[in-house]
């Protein structure tokens, strides 16, 4: 732990994590400042609480000055590594460390994180649930609300700390020391911030970079680029896979999750697949992950089994929304990019009416094309992506231009027939019309909701049809 009494600390980024830091290293008695480049109107909520604390703040831009002259910067996962005054600040001799690093030197007790393309939340809650449920002392954070910062008063020696961590996140970390780590999957995302694929994946992998041998990482034996990451790795590797059994973790077998902690033990039963109260097979990749995790912590098979018995998707994650006039309404608006999206589409029969598009991220949308063909019946476009999406997709499965998200439901609602799937599944980040992707899923289940009473109306739709 340093002693960050009288230290000068600069905080970079003032979102939810970088305004807990900021209150944080007060505390322990630093002299703060806070740079984001956003104007001192859009931080206007935040400022005169940091003010308040004796906090200083610099608003509409960075000051190299404030940079050079800095003990310790800590910056946001918001905030990317080669922002040139954190070039020059680095080139300086100026400590450069993350919100999750900071935090991590300071939480008492273990940590299990977990990352990976998607699924992170998902997997998070479910371990929570999964220690919880088995009396452990938990506490659950990171990327999925609470700051890791903000754990750390209720953390003691005993304390399972769950957090939820992302490349942006690792990018940034030295000593982080999870004693189980979780790759649930790499695939493309973030290629706008990380450059290369490769780079994301290398991102990926510094959650176990501080592990050793008495550690535990988990790892997705069915995806690719997660399962080499065991030739990185010095902590004990334990699998997770959805077609064959493993030597040791979490597999299905005859319809069952089953796990084994060792490759001569016996194979324990955890539950059948018929009991997961969670829609698509990623799901189900995530209750293996977390069934191995929570096993690895202690949790015994039967908490494990009614934790996740008792779960519901979280909020935006192929969440169910309604059934009008016999069409399903899906909304999965944190399906940000492509691989999200196809599961969301796999995790259908048929019939699908897909809502796509937002602000691209150098994505390669042919990628669905496959997916497309055999079960959607139309692609709604949307935001500043749509005609990216459009060029890739184009011949491959009926497309509609849509501009909004308004336009798009009731396109997609108009057209569904009982039976049918409306499924909000983006593949794109929300920012070109949304503030995020949370409220574009609000939105969407507004829309959702305007639309039923539509539907309940049949000579008000008979009207607007008619117009
Ligand atoms: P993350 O926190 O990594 O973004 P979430 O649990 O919030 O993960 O899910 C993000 C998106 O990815 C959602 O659209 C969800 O339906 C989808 N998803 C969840 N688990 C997986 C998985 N294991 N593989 C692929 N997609 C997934």
């Amino acid at each position: 732990m340093m002693d960050l009494k009288g230290k000068k600390v600069l905080v970079v980024g003032l979102g939810k994590s970088g305004l807990a830091a900021a209150l944080f290293l007060r505390r322990q008695g630093a002299q703060v400042t806070v740079s984001d480049v956003r104007s001192a109107d859009a931080l206007a909520k935040d400022i005169p609480a940091l003010l308040e604390e004796g906090i200083n703040v610099e608003a509409g831009g960075h000051g190299l000055l404030t940079f050079r002259r800095q003990d310790l910067i800590v910056i946001s996962p918001g905030v990317p590594l080669d922002t040139p005054e954190l070039v020059q600040a680095r080139n300086f001799g100026r400590p450069i460390i993350g919100e999750l690093e900071l935090a991590a030197r300071y939480l008492q007790g273990k940590i299990l994180a977990i990352t990976g393309s998607n699924g992170k939340t998902t997997t998070t809650s479910l371990v929570g649930e999964i220690l919880e449920r088995a009396g452990l002392p938990t506490l659950v954070g990171g990327n999925i609300g609470v700051p890791v910062i903000d754990l750390i008063p209720d953390s003691t020696p005993d304390t399972w700390s769950v957090l939820e961590v992302s490349s942006f996140q690792l990018e940034s970390t030295e000593q982080f020391h999870p004693a189980i780590s979780v790759i649930l999957n790499i695939t493309p995302d973030h290629l706008d911030r990380h450059g290369t694929f490769e780079n994301y994946a290398l991102a990926k992998e510094r959650i176990f970079a501080a592990q050793t041998e008495e550690d535990y990482v988990v790892l997705n034996a069915d995806n690719v680029r997660a399962a080499h990451a065991a030739e990185h790795a010095k902590a004990r590797v334990y699998w997770f896979s959805l077609d064959r059994s493993v030597p040791q973790g979490a597999w299905v077998e005859q319809g069952q999750v089953v796990f084994r902690v060792a490759k001569d033990a016996p194979v324990e039963g955890i539950l059948p697949l018929s009991s997961i109260p969670l829609k698509g097979e990623h799901n189900v990749e995530n209750v293996l992950a977390a069934v191995c995790a929570g096993r690895l912590a202690g949790a015994s098979a039967r908490a494990a089994r009614e934790a996740i018995e008792k779960f519901r998707a979280v909020e935006h994650r192929l969440e169910y929304v309604a059934t009008i006039n016999g069409v399903e309404f899906y909304n999965d608006s944190k399906a940000t990019n492509v691989d999200a999206t196809a599961k969301a589409i796999a995790a259908f029969s048929g019939g699908i009416h897909l809502i796509l598009g937002g602000k691209d991220k150098n994505s390669d949308y042919t990628q669905l094309s496959q997916l497309l063909r055999e079960r959607v019946h139309a692609v709604y476009t949307i935001g500043s992506a749509a005609a990216k999406i459009e060029s890739h997709l184009r011949g491959v499965v009926s497309l509609h231009s849509c501009e909004t998200l308004a336009k798009a439901v009731n396109a997609a609602a108009s057209a569904a027939h009982p039976g049918d799937v409306v499924l909000l599944a983006p593949a794109c980040s929300s920012f070109d019309q949304f503030d995020s992707y949370e409220h574009r899923g609000h939105v969407f289940k507004q829309l959702v909701s305007d639309w039923r009473g539509l539907s309940g109306l049949p000579a008000v739709v008979a009207r607007i049809h008619s117009v």
